[in-house]
């Protein structure tokens, strides 16, 4: 029994294991304000302000809501700059969960991966991984090393049912750890890979390479930031853990790793990060940076309420009904989606529901930014704010040229327990309007690009006038509906 509710209708939608105590008003502007707004953003939705926007689907990232027990933890704080009980009560749960007795607080996901790469990554040195991420690349690249990504060719088939497709390719690890040995500093496993559509990895990969890790001596760090996910996954898809608690399967999966870091703004639904480990080598090779780049050894850049709300909330990640509310309602609005034609990543991961971009917009070619032009024409469409995981989100090479992505996606992360069916509903109904209307969609340039991280605060604009057309089709399909 895994707690399915099912319906005497026959119907299938998932079901909120929770109730909203306190609500937050929104606004949903006219087209033609949707269309000034997107354009003073630089057609950039990181750079949209939040009063013009209806469903923010930007991200997950710390704006998860949190439960009454997470509130009720912040307002029992330990307020100290050392030695606070807050820090011990994280520590409590993390060992508990983890089994990993060392413990360094960071101020985010990414300054964890600081961390991690200025302690142990020199010049030359190899990261292999089942796949970057944005932040995981820039630093480890900052420090002279290089990344190395070993998934299987799944991955990157946006038509594969795949359970598994951020499984790494173990041969290929095998293999490349013999060649670069002594070269390669840690090998990184992304849980719930997030350039991808959210994919999770099988135990068994994990297992796999584990065993090839210790093999040739090569430390294996977990980022577990989207942990809650892969789990969820694990649990439903991987047969052989069916019949295994939450609970069991994550202390297996930090059993089989030498280091585990997360950003908390994701796992737990609060903010901060950590680092995790019970090898005292590599927690003494980290924590002399903890002080000079986050904060003292008690709180790493975090307040300590944050710190609460952490503990509480990895404790409430070991129930299976809260960490299957993301996938359940991702998957229902990519089946929706689906039966209406629109080109979504299938089987639906976590974090969000990924469209399809270079299915849905063929004729706007990649150096035009085919992900980037949709969110923009989402956000058109349905005041929906999703973010462009593509082309626009790379760097462009050494030379300049542009690095065309694997995989052209507009994300639309669905926060946990944030948004309810009905405006899931409509957001799939304004997508499924775009996607009838596809055809007025054009593609984007730049005004203004920054050299380092470029998705976020850079600007661009539409080529041609079409986002005005798209607003005055919405007009003459819509009337004077918002
Ligand atoms: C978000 C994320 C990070 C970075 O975390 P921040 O808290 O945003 O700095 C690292 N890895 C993965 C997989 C993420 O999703």
């Amino acid at each position: 029994m895994d707690g399915q509710v099912k319906f005497f209708g026959g119907a299938a939608f998932p079901l909120e294991m929770h109730k909203v105590r306190i609500v937050q008003k929104l606004t949903l502007v006219s087209v033609e304000e949707r269309v000034a707004a997107i354009r003073e953003a630089g057609s950039n939705t990181f750079l949209l302000k939040n009063d013009k926007v209806f469903l923010d689907m930007l991200t997950d990232s710390g704006v998860n809501a949190m439960s009454d027990r997470q509130l009720a933890a912040m307002m029992t704080a330990d307020d100290s700059y050392a030695g606070s009980m807050s820090f011990e009560r994280l520590r409590t749960v993390t060992q508990d969960i983890f089994g990993k007795p060392f413990l360094l607080p960071v101020h985010q996901g990414r300054a964890a991966e600081n961390i991690l790469a200025s302690a142990l990554v020199g010049k030359g040195g190899v990261v292999p991984m089942n796949y970057h991420f944005t932040t995981t690349r820039a630093h480890i690249e900052r420090n002279g090393g290089s990344v190395v990504e070993l998934f299987l060719p799944e991955a990157l088939n946006l038509d594969s049912t795949d359970p598994f497709k951020g499984n790494m390719d173990t041969a290929a690890l095998d293999a490349l750890l013999k060649r670069e040995a002594g070269n390669v500093p840690f090998v990184r496993m992304e849980a719930g890979t997030n350039l991808i559509g959210g994919q999770p990895w099988s135990l068994e990969n994990l297992e796999r390479t584990s065993e090839i890790c210790r093999r040739h001596g090569a430390p294996l760090v977990l980022d577990a930031s989207l942990l809650a996910d892969n789990l969820y996954f694990i649990k439903t898809r991987e047969a052989a853990q069916r019949g295994a608690t939450i609970r069991e399967i994550t202390r297996r999966i930090a059993d089989l790793c030498d280091i585990v870091y997360f950003s908390a703004r994701k796992l737990g639904c609060a903010r901060g990060g950590a680092i995790l480990t019970a090898d005292r080598a590599l927690f003494e090779r980290m924590q002399p940076l903890i002080p000079l780049f986050e904060g003292f050894l008690t709180y790493g850049g975090m307040s300590v309420r944050e710190i609460e709300a952490m503990a509480v909330g990895l404790e409430e990640t070991m129930d299976f009904d809260m960490i299957r509310h993301g996938p359940e309602f991702i998957s229902f609005m990519a089946d929706e989606l689906d039966a209406r034609g629109v080109p979504v990543v299938k089987p639906a991961g976590g974090l969000g529901c990924h469209l399809n971009a270079r299915a849905f917009l063929p004729h706007v070619p990649q150096n035009r930014y085919t992900a980037g032009a949709l969110a923009a024409a989402v956000f058109i469409a349905g005041g929906v704010r999703g973010m462009e995981r593509g082309t626009l989100s790379e760097e462009r090479n050494e030379d300049g040229s542009e690095r065309l992505a694997d995989a052209e996606l507009l994300r639309l992360a669905l926060p946990r327990r944030v948004f309810t069916m009905s405006q899931v509903k409509y957001a799939v109904d304004r997508i499924h309007w775009l996607f009838e209307n596809r055809n007025l969609v054009g593609g984007l340039e730049w005004t203004e690009e920054p050299k380092i991280l470029r998705f976020f605060s850079g600007r661009l604009k539409a080529v041609g006038d079409w986002q005005d057309r798209l607003a005055a089709k919405f007009r003459e399909d819509f009337g004077d509906s918002l």
